[in-house]
């Protein structure tokens, strides 16, 4: 139930309560005014009537008394008269002495100054009722409009002086609430009752709260910029570190001297290609290349110029193979390209163009000019139903390899022609 109603319903049953209080102590006043105007009219009556009676009982005529009795009684107000002699005798009555709502008095009656005998009389007067809400049957329309107006006007000034500021305090609490306080509402209510006491107060309160909470917001986002430059700083060294680490890794499978990849990487995707081989039986060709002769270029031209040769041979046979081939150096002057997806003929063929690339290859140095040949072994699998080792993959290479050195070099030989046998006498041999 809302304030508005309770206040309602207070001012109905408060204005109700006051009207019956009223009405009833209105009404004994009426009553008490009423007996007095009674017993005042009686004493007038009596005072009267003891000198109209006076003389029918002088006269003792019982007949005249009792016809002046019944005139008397068709009179307003008169209920009740008898009439006796000085001794009490009984002369005339009329009317009836039990009445209720009647007042009964005995006067003398007095003639020439002599008590000639005693009447009695009985007066009428009417008695308000007792009920303190009989005067709601008799409310006049008016007066129920009056009440009306009073009841609405003091609704809408009670509306007005308490019921407005608590509603302005209600509704800065709740949408301080709804903003979760992070901003206090103030209560735009100014006055100098209890209620903008309040208000007064609880503004403080909301300027204090919004200031610290300002405060505490300046600090968080102090904070929150700080945090960012850290997470800024930390994603910046993470991606150094990265850098670094891929910088690393290449370099850990990198040849130094050449820049094409090393004897560690070369046995790491050996063994990979060797194994989808296996699972798949997508051909893969390994070749093996040798530098003919290096040792005599060294000999001749020095380390240093032995270094440029490798160099610039492994940038010739860089230049000649796909992007999917892996070009490695295996030993000082040895190299190995792992051909994926490349079956025995395209093998052969790339071997042939490597090794003319490496024939027509002329090195300038100081004023010499170095010229080179290379022997090359290559290998394909699979070459049987039977899965094989990386080893064997290997080896088959490498004695292809040592073919073309044993036949004169300078020359490409596939494993695939060399008779298993002699393999095997050349291992042995090699062994
Ligand atoms: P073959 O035709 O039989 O292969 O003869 P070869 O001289 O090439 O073979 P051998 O194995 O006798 O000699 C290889 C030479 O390669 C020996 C070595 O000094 C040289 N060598 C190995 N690594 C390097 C290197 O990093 N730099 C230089 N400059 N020379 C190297
Ligand atoms: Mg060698
Ligand atoms: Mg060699």
């Amino acid at each position: 139930m809302g304030i508005r109603l309770k206040i309602l319903l207070i001012l109905g049953l408060a204005l109700l309560a006051t009207l019956a209080s009223n009405s009833w102590l209105y009404l004994q006043d009426q009553k008490a005014r009423q007996l007095q105007q009674a017993q005042q009219q009686h004493q007038d009556i009596s005072g009267l009537l003891g000198t109209i009676l006076a003389h029918g009982v002088a006269a003792g005529d019982e007949q005249t008394l009792q016809q002046l009795l019944d005139d008397l009684m068709t009179k307003k107000d008169i209920i009740y008269l008898k009439i006796t002699n000085d001794e009490k005798g009984f002369m005339a009555e009329r009317g009836d002495a039990d009445t209720q709502d009647g007042y009964l008095s005995e006067h003398p009656l007095h003639y020439k100054n002599r008590l000639i005998g005693y009447f009695t009389l009985g007066t009428k007067y009417r008695t308000l009722p007792n009920d303190p809400l009989s005067w709601l049957n008799g409310l006049p329309l008016k007066q129920a409009g009056i009440i009306l107006l009073i009841t609405l006007g003091e609704f809408i000034a009670l509306s007005y002086f308490i019921v407005r500021p608590l509603r302005s305090m209600v509704k800065s609490v709740r949408t301080s609430a709804q903003q979760a306080y992070n901003h206090v509402e103030e209560i735009p209510y100014t006055s100098d009752d209890e209620f903008g006491l309040v208000a007064l107060e609880f503004n403080r309160m909301s300027q204090k709260l919004n200031e610290t909470n300002q405060q505490l917001k300046l600090k968080v986002d102090a904070a929150d910029r700080k945090l960012l430059k850290t997470n800024k700083r930390l994603v910046e060294q993470s991606v150094e570190l990265t850098r670094i680490n891929e910088e690393l890794h290449t370099l850990s499978i990198t040849d130094a001297l050449t820049n094409v990849y090393n004897r560690r990487y070369f046995d790491d995707q050996l063994s990979n290609e060797v194994e989808v081989t296996n699972r798949y039986g997508e051909p893969t060709s390994l070749l093996l290349i040798d530098l003919d002769h290096f040792k005599i270029i060294n000999d001749v031209y020095g380390h240093y110029a032995g270094d440029i040769v490798l160099q610039k041979v492994a940038q010739t046979l860089r230049a000649n193979i796909r992007k999917t081939d892996l070009l490695c150096r295996v030993g000082g002057e040895e190299f190995a390209v792992i051909c994926k997806h490349t079956g025995k003929e395209n093998a052969i063929n790339l071997s042939e163009k490597l090794r003319q690339s490496i024939e027509k290859l002329e090195i300038q140095l100081d004023q010499e000019t170095i010229r080179l040949t290379t022997s090359i072994g290559i290998t394909t699998i699979p070459d049987t139903d039977k899965a094989i080792s990386k080893d064997y993959f290997y080896l088959c290479a490498d004695r292809a390899l040592y073919q073309s050195k044993a036949s004169g070099r300078n020359r490409v030989t596939h494993s695939h022609h060399i008779n298993l046998e002699a393999i095997r006498l050349i291992t042995d041999t090699v062994v």
